[in-house]
């Protein structure tokens, strides 16, 4: 079979990723789609699937400090510097099979082709399936990146699970980790060692289905900043009885906000930079709201994100304007909670230049684009480590059940890759 311009698919690799992708989704099911916690026995059970069949192909496997497990060549495996490839096992919940999962099978299958065809990596390669980097477990992002650079905060290790409340710090040391250096933000990879650090992930928007393409290169990878719950405190009354001027209505005062954030990001867009904005929870207390009652608070979420952190620190600025301004207007009070950021990451051009030439050469036309959703990736980049990223062709967008991409553009995108690793390029 052929794809992009004259890219041919490996009918023997199309049938054992086909096989991966199928046995680590048995291993997950939920009511819906596909729930691998962050930290949790299903992350681990993954991971001892993977490191089964690293095995079987001679490969060699160890785990790392932070239990992510680690795959290469096994003459590959003490080398001190090396190109680290990968991405994350775990899931939201209720999230797709590929969001994390293809990063890490993509590097599995280069050592699987080099391995196979006595080949021999010109620069040492790894390849490690990293445990929690979803948000949704805990509230923080990128968990096993930041504590291999050192740079997972006390705030974030104590942040507690969503579903038994107990702090991230305890669910690691669940799964074997030893918590000392971490919690001492001690890094538990040198990143001078990292020559470069390659993820290949499906891409979460419609870009590359609109173009009618199987893979692109990474250019950049918007920042983020997080509030997981903003309270907006008013004053309950009945809903026939008090009137307009008298009211302190916290749901008013949200949709202003929102409104006016929505203005303001139009006016974003018009000047040229980049930015997104979501606020994905909303909700009055359950236990207490009626139809026919004010509601004393409302809380939501805000997440924002641009490319640009000049763009992200005026957004800060912004919304603690406005907040003031609305609260002094309807009598009500905004709270924050503590803000969770990572600033936007820009990839090494030395390592895209070079993905692209790959990409030219396996009969793909070479592409750049830019990463709405935040990686791994962005935690080794902005640690200074020479950084890219293989964006693959996917249906319905990811962190759903939905998340549909065809194999042969997996095979494609990790073709990039292989070609990359093997190649003249340095
Ligand atoms: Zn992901």
């Amino acid at each position: 079979m052929t794809i992009g311009r004259k890219f041919v698919v490996d009918d023997a690799e199309l049938i054992l990723a086909n096989e991966w992708f199928s046995a680590v989704a048995a291993m997950s099911p939920d009511k819906e789609g596909i729930s691998r916690p962050a930290y949790s026995s299903k992350e681990t059970e993954v991971l001892e699937f993977l490191a089964e069949q690293a095995r079987n192909a001679g490969l060699s496997v160890s785990y790392d400090a932070a239990q992510n497990a680690v795959f290469s060549l096994p003459e590959d495996a003490d080398a001190e510097k090396y190109i680290l490839v990968g991405s994350h096992v775990d899931t939201v919940p209720m999230g797709g099979n590929f969001d994390g999962l293809a990063g890490v099978l993509a590097g599995l299958l280069c050592l699987f082709r080099a391995k196979a065809s006595n080949t021999h990596f010109p620069r040492p390669v790894k390849v490690i399936a990293m445990r929690g980097e979803e948000s949704a477990w805990f509230g923080p992002c990128y968990i096993a990146s930041k504590a291999l650079m050192g740079v997972l905060s006390d705030a974030e290790l104590e942040s507690p699970h969503k579903g038994d409340g107990r702090p991230l710090a305890e669910h690691m040391a669940d799964v074997g980790i030893e918590m000392a250096p971490i919690l001492a933000s001690t890094p538990l990879l040198n990143k001078d060692d990292l020559l470069e650090y390659i993820e290949l992930h499906i891409e979460q928007g419609p870009l590359l289905i609109g173009k009618d393409m199987p893979a692109a290169v990474v250019s950049a990878i918007r920042g983020n900043f997080r509030h997981k719950t903003v309270r907006c405190i008013g004053e309950a009354g009945h809903s026939g009885a008090v009137p307009r001027a008298f009211r302190k209505d916290p749901v008013l005062a949200m949709a202003d906000l929102l409104s006016r954030l929505d203005e303001s990001w139009l006016t974003i867009l018009q000047k040229g930079d980049d930015l997104v904005l979501t606020s994905g929870i909303v909700s009055t207390d359950p236990a207490k709201h009626a139809m026919s009652r004010i509601p004393d608070e409302i809380g939501f979420s805000l997440d924002v994100r641009s490319q640009s952190q000049d763009v992200l620190d005026a957004m800060t600025d912004l919304i603690s304007g406005e907040m003031a301004d609305i609260a002094l207007e309807r009598q009500v009070e905004f709270r924050l909670d503590d803000v969770i950021a990572t600033a936007p990451a820009l990839m090494d051009d030395g390592v895209v230049n070079n993905l692209e030439a790959a990409m030219a050469r396996i009969g793909l036309e070479p592409t750049t684009m830019a990463s709405g959703g935040g990686h791994d990736a962005a935690v080794f980049a902005n640690a200074g480590v020479p950084t890219a990223m293989i964006f693959v062709r996917n249906q319905n967008g990811s962190h759903n059940p939905n998340e549909a991409m065809e194999t042969e553009d997996f095979l494609a995108g990790a073709s990039i890759i292989y070609d990359h690793l093997v190649g003249a390029s340095q």
